[in-house]
This record gives structure tokens, sequence and C-alpha cells, in this order.
């Protein structure tokens, strides 16, 4: 049987369900995450749609159109940053899932930071 892994937003009031592992798990440095996410990077895995499933209203979700392809959607009322959704392409089909907002332990057998040349100044990477 499949692992199914639950997330939820800061509120609780939109759940959801992956019924697959989130796979292409990257921490992204881009200036549109940082900004959208608020932090140092976004860290996001995808899923198939035909893997995703909401568990609450689509109302409780609000969208943002970051640029002409990319659909980034959040908790209209507690403002977790949640999904993305790629209309152009090889993302096409798939939904990028915010990991911070998972509740199922998660580890992935492979990440990688992407965008690190547009990192934050401010960012140090923690020393190993
Ligand atoms: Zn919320
Ligand atoms: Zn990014």
């Amino acid at each position: 049987m499949t692992e199914v892994y639950q997330g939820s937003c800061l509120c609780a009031a939109v759940r959801y369900e992956l019924l697959d592992e989130p796979k292409a798990v990257s921490h992204c440095h881009c200036s549109q995450c940082r900004k959208g996410h608020g932090a140092a990077f976004a860290s996001y895995g995808s899923v198939p749609y035909s893997a995703f499933s909401l568990l609450s209203c689509a109302e409780d979700l609000k969208a943002y159109r970051s640029s002409e392809s990319v659909l980034r959607e959040f908790c209209r009322h507690c403002g977790s940053t949640l999904f993305w959704k790629c209309s152009q392409g090889e993302a096409v089909g798939w939904i990028c899932v915010a990991l911070g907002t998972l509740d199922t332990p998660f580890k992935p057998s492979k990440q990688k930071h992407i965008y690190t040349g547009d990192s934050a100044i401010w960012f140090e990477a923690p020393q190993e």
C-alpha cells in the first residue's frame, strides 16, 4: 500500500492529501519564492494532479498569478503558502506542494537547492 501524505496550512482551514511521495524536492532561492514565503528559500515537492486531493473547500484557497504561467495558491485565512502550478513546460499536470505544510513525516531520497545564485545575501548556509 502506498503511503498517504497529509498536509495543512497554519490555521488548518486548508487540508490536503498526497497519494504519492513528493518528487523533485527542491529548495528554491529565486526572488519570487523568497518573497512568496517571506523566507530565505522555498521548499517544494511535486505530485501529479491525479495524486493530489484537496480535503477542504476550494474557497479557502486564494491564488496569485506571479507570472503568466505560474499560479501560486495560499490560505485566504492565515496566508500559508501552499501550492503552485505551472501551465507551461515540464511541470504541466503537476502540483508543487510547499513541504513545510506537510504533517506526515517525509524524508526525500534526494533534494537539491536551486537558483542559489539568487540567494539573499543575508542567508548563510548551515555549517555541517
Ligand atoms: Zn490557513
Ligand atoms: Zn523559486
